[in-house]
């Protein structure tokens, strides 16, 4: 073989590898898209549409396949949904950029084409982002929230969440709103109950009991408890328990004694200067200190994460002491429960002060239900998506119609553009048009239509100045996105293309794939 041929064939081998892996994830597009069923040696099952974790789970082997598989990572991260578009991008591009190999193409000559065309599609996006966005500081009232459970709905379209649209898609709506941004939700996912039981709670939830177990009813709200927060003090420190001293058995246990004589005159303070009922405490609490605070009437929580103290203490707006020697002052009247699931306690603690004005968290605990843990889990991954895409747009600006739409849109207006430019980079324009019109094309396709009529279609209605028709996936043909609400965020399609194109250009400049030496 050539030098030549040698070069072509490792293209050929990592476009051939990444196409592979894109067929497997490009029939989950879409509201009709079916869903995976992986399974791993142990029997372990996962079902799921989401192409990000499908491709996280496949076994993958081929350095050309792995890239699709970092870039769908990379939508991920940045936009939380829109991993299989981005997918199916760069595999059509990839799957275009070898018929312009066979016309005699050099690839740095597609790379460039298609670099300087995604650079015009994604300026052009600015111009079909939508004016609705725009009143979202606007006088009319719930305009905003309306505009934002679209794009929560549309993310959820096809997801085992769909059986509860509306309802999943106000709360992660909610949610996202009342902590700021997708950040601050803390999703916590309770097996039992259906998706309809999901619901945000205003407080802390612990994944903690109280030591050496309790007498309260579970599932029942305790009102007006006094609450104590402490971060220390209340075991004997390290060191004090590995000296390195030569003592005789006595002296050994006097000083032990006088140890725990400290702690308890500690707990004591606790029992004498206040009244409180819960102890929550950040380290350990000696045994001896909890049975002489349960004695008392105190009930203690302790080995706390900090996380979880703050949480508590900006919940409550109670402060958190450093040790029993401060001037403590409980916290009063809290409500709380226990609650069991799958044989776990939790304790959910009421956030506010009941006498102050409500008090902001700065974040929401999402409680997710799901009947097992297999739909849990797709339900989370659902939840992900939706709360991802709303705070894209609250905080990212900007919408656009979904179904494709702004991708046909775009590869129209790069067409007109590739005209002017003529050669070869004109052929690079063209096939990267023709691939951005794949993302329509497949969402027809996996709800048995015809691609290429939809694709036809929505041209045709983007050069009579429409461009919000995308595929109608009953119907078949093409339909209104605006009538349907269909709206996904600018930022999201934005990144699609440009990542599709950074990978597809990345696997084209590769002309050897050489073995490396394993690092030990
Ligand atoms: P991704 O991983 O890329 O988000 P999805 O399977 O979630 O893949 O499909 C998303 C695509 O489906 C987006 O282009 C979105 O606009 C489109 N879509 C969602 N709902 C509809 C609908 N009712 N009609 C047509 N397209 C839709
Ligand atoms: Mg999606």
């Amino acid at each position: 073989m050539s030098e030549g041929e040698n070069k072509k064939s490792a293209q050929t081998h990592n476009i051939r590898a990444a196409r592979q892996i894109v067929d497997t994830v490009k029939t989950t597009l879409g509201p009709m898209g079916m869903d995976k069923m992986l399974v791993d040696g142990g029997g372990n099952v996962i079902v799921t549409n989401d192409g990000a974790t499908i491709l996280r789970e496949l076994d993958i082997a081929h350095p050309g396949g792995k890239m699709i598989v970092e870039v769908a990572k990379m939508q991920e991260s940045l936009c939380y949904d829109g991993t299989t578009s981005t997918v199916v991008l760069a595999g059509q591009l990839l799957a275009n950029s070898e018929m312009l190999f066979e016309k005699g193409l050099h690839p740095n000559v597609i790379c460039r084409g298609y670099h300087e065309a995604s650079q015009v599609a994604t300026d052009y996006l600015k111009e079909l982002t939508l004016d609705q966005w725009k009143s979202r500081d606007s006088d009319e009232p719930g305009h905003s929230n309306e505009f934002l459970t679209m794009i929560a709905k549309t993310a959820i379209t096809g997801k085992t969440l769909e059986t509860s649209l509306d309802s999943v898609a106000q709360l992660c709506v909610d949610a996202v709103t009342a902590a700021g941004n997708v950040d601050n939700v803390r999703v916590l996912s309770l097996p039992g109950g259906s998706i309809d039981d999901s619901y945000l709670f205003n407080g802390v939830v612990l994944n903690k009991d109280f030591v050496g177990g309790s007498d309260y009813d579970i599932n029942y709200t305790y009102e007006a408890a006094d609450v104590l927060l402490l971060n220390t003090g209340l075991e004997m420190e390290k060191g004090e328990e590995n000296v390195q001293v030569q003592l005789d058995a006595q002296t050994y246990q006097s000083f032990k004694d006088s140890g725990k004589n400290d702690l308890l005159a500690r707990a004591k303070m606790i029992v004498d200067n206040t009244d409180c009922g819960i102890l929550f405490v950040r380290d350990g609490v000696a045994e001896s200190v909890i049975s002489y605070l349960k004695k008392n009437d105190i009930d203690v929580i302790h080995r706390l994460p900090e996380s979880s103290m703050k949480r508590l203490s900006k919940a409550l707006g109670c402060s958190i002491y450093q040790t029993p020697e401060e001037q403590m002052k409980p916290f009063k009247n809290v409500s709380w429960e226990i609650q069991k699931h799958n044989d776990v306690n939790y304790i959910f603690v009421y956030g506010g002060q009941p006498d102050a004005v409500a008090i902001s968290l700065d974040e929401t605990t999402l409680i997710l239900r799901g009947a097992t843990n297999t739909t849990l889990d797709e339900v989370e991954r659902g939840f992900d998506d939706a709360l991802g895409v709303v705070s894209l747009v609250l905080n990212n600006g900007g919408a656009v119609y979904g179904g494709g739409s702004a991708y046909v849109a775009m590869a129209s207006h790069l067409r007109t553009r590739a005209a002017s430019i003529g050669g070869r980079a004109q052929m690079a324009i063209e096939a990267f048009s023709d691939a951005l019109e794949s993302i329509s094309a497949t969402i027809a396709e996996n709800a048995g239509h015809d691609p290429l009529d939809t694709v036809l279609a929505m041209r045709h209605a983007v050069l009579n100045g429409s461009t919000s028709m995308g595929p109608d996936v009953n119907n078949g043909g093409i339909t209104d996105m605006a009538d349907l609400g269909v709206v996904e965020p600018t930022e999201l399609v934005r990144q699609a293309v440009l990542s599709a194109t950074e990978v597809t250009n990345a696997i084209l400049r590769i002309d050897d794939i050489i073995g490396r030496k394993g690092v030990e």
